[in-house]
């Protein structure tokens, strides 16, 4: 007979039931494996369905993992009572330079040697790289807008919170949804050299950046579109709401800054920014051609922490 896909709800709740890792060992990369096979059963039941990493898939599919062993661990699956998955190394981040994509944003480090901040707030790095053996390890943690962290990576190593209401992982796209939001809470997929953020929060010290798939919100100021080129720094870098480009390349195509718009910028020898006052200010940045400076755009989005956790208990 012909066998259809699993039905998405099924899926869904297979991956909750599991704690959103593999029932054995954990981690949070997986495939959806049938414990008696389909071949047998010729349905699709979330009872019989269970998640397992590729290699015990594989172990199971060559017969080295019997099935009483997968049908013990879906009863206790090892994230049950963890708050996180284990780590897990990625092993997709190979090249000589990273290319990240962050709310429409791209920039784009190609320093080996050195560790790359590529978004800081108030002086913490919520972004960066390392480079390793040819390997991009991408340091950074995710949170909700309760800053509960649901996502990290630590010199490569992605751990997942267990406590999110769905976590889902197709091919190198990692999507997780909370149960206040119709939107993903975090959209993030990997690439061979980097990664594309559309939809995550990054939290420091007094300050937050807020990515959505065509912006970046920092405390407010908006991003979109921009373009950074540079080696080891920083491309972004919110401090105390002054949004700092050091030494960057930076061709900005459209940027609302607490309500007042810049198009087309190319941002070399510019004098108007200098004029705006605090705390609407750019430091190190060098814009040109701002004689298209709107000053009556207001913001599109603005997102203060307090406005965020009202709007979510709304
Ligand atoms: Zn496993």
């Amino acid at each position: 007979m012909s066998r259809l896909a699993i039905p998405p709800d099924m899926k869904r709740q297979v991956r909750q039931r599991c704690g959103f890792g593999c029932v054995i060992c954990g981690i949070p990369f997986f495939h959806y494996d049938h414990i008696v096979e389909f071949s047998e059963v010729h349905e699709h039941t979330a009872d019989n369905i269970t998640l397992l990493c590729g290699t015990h898939h594989d172990q199971k599919t060559r017969g080295l993992l019997p099935r009483a062993i997968v049908e013990r661990a879906n009863a206790s699956p090892v994230n049950q009572n963890s708050t996180s998955t284990p780590s897990h190394r990625l092993m997709t981040s190979v090249g000589e330079a990273a290319n990240f994509v962050i709310g429409s944003n791209r920039c784009c480090t190609s320093e080996h040697t050195h560790y790359s901040p590529t978004i800081a707030i108030n002086g913490l790095i919520v972004l960066g790289c390392a480079y390793e053996d040819g390997y991009i390890l991408f340091d950074t943690d995710l949170y909700d807008s309760n800053g509960n962290r649901v996502l990290s990576l630590r010199r490569g190593e992605i751990t997942v919170s267990t406590r999110v209401m769905d976590y889902e992982q197709v091919g190198p796209n990692i999507i997780v949804r909370d149960h206040f939001c119709n939107e993903p809470i975090l959209d993030v997929t990997f690439a061979p050299d980097g990664l594309t953020l559309s939809r995550g929060l990054f939290m420091g010290p007094n300050g937050f950046i807020h990515v959505l798939p065509d912006l970046l919100n920092m405390n407010g100021l908006i991003v979109k579109k921009s373009e950074s080129l540079g080696a080891g720094r920083c491309a972004f870098n919110l401090d105390q709401r002054q949004l700092i480009f050091r030494s960057y390349n930076f061709v900005g195509h459209s940027m609302l800054l607490d309500g007042r718009q810049f198009e087309s910028c190319t941002f070399v020898g510019c004098h108007i920014l200098q004029a705006l006052e605090a705390p609407a200010r750019l430091n190190a940045c060098y814009f040109s051609d701002c004689t298209r400076l709107n000053l009556n755009s207001p913001p599109t989005i603005f997102y203060p922490r307090s406005q965020m956790h009202a709007s979510r208990k709304a």
